[in-house]
């Protein structure tokens, strides 16, 4: 990574990163490579590379960056991969991941939203992620099986149709709890069993859909 041309918060970011384990250097260069300023309301565009969650309209949010490098890294994301996203947003985590991947499918429920991160994504010439409007509780089938599911809202539980969506040896990551307060999850399929780790607290807006919460 060419450390002269990064911004200094950004520079700081990767050093907060890799000083608390996130150790996978492809994904902090995916991280680096992706101008989050494009992603974000331009007046929180000088502001890019602090480490918050910013508001993106419709009561959304684009995660925070050390959120989106950490589930980047547990999702163990390789070149041949295909990933799917529930929870498109911005587009941000979409694009990182098209940069590790080789197919990104990322679902989202609100339209304007996914019109919005489709022409940042084309804008940053990311030809292998597809943006889709619909409700990813359910997953996307005409996809699956899928190498790497990242689920960037809170679901009161894993989704099953995203459990049988999920190939061999797949990791599916998640904040899974309460409305306001999950844990981060990570669910890894050997076969039809499949074992589960815990990372910890995470704080996401809520996964709205048919396996998630009601609309409130
Ligand atoms: N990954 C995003 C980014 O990089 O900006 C941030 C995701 S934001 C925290 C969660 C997103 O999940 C919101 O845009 C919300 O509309 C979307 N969402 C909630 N329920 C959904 C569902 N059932 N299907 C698809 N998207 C959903």
């Amino acid at each position: 990574m060419r450390a002269a041309a990064l911004p200094v918060p950004l520079l700081q970011l990767l050093a907060r990163l890799r000083a608390a384990g996130v150790a996978d250097e492809r994904v902090l260069q995916a991280l680096a490579a992706t101008p989050r300023e494009l992603f974000l309301p331009q007046q929180f565009a000088p502001r890019a590379w602090e480490d918050f969650a910013f508001e993106i309209g419709f009561g959304q949010t684009i995660s925070q960056p050390s959120v989106v490098a950490r589930m980047t890294a547990l999702a163990q994301v390789r070149p041949s991969d295909r990933v799917l996203e529930v929870g498109t947003g911005s587009g941000f985590q979409a694009a990182v991941l098209a940069r590790l991947a080789r197919f990104v499918f990322t679902v989202e429920r609100i339209p304007a939203l996914a019109t919005q991160a489709r022409k940042r994504l084309a804008l940053l010439g990311l030809a292998n992620v597809t943006v889709q409007v619909m409700d990813g509780s359910l997953g996307w089938k005409a996809h699956a099986p899928y190498d790497a599911i990242l689920l960037t809202a809170a679901a009161p539980a894993v989704p099953p149709p995203l459990l049988e969506q999920l190939a061999e040896g797949g990791r599916l990551v998640a904040p899974v709890g309460e409305r306001r307060q999950q844990e981060l999850v990570r669910i890894t399929r050997h076969g039809e069993s499949f074992t589960e780790e815990r990372f910890g607290p995470a704080s996401f807006v809520p996964l709205v859909g048919k396996e998630g919460f009601a609309p409130a």
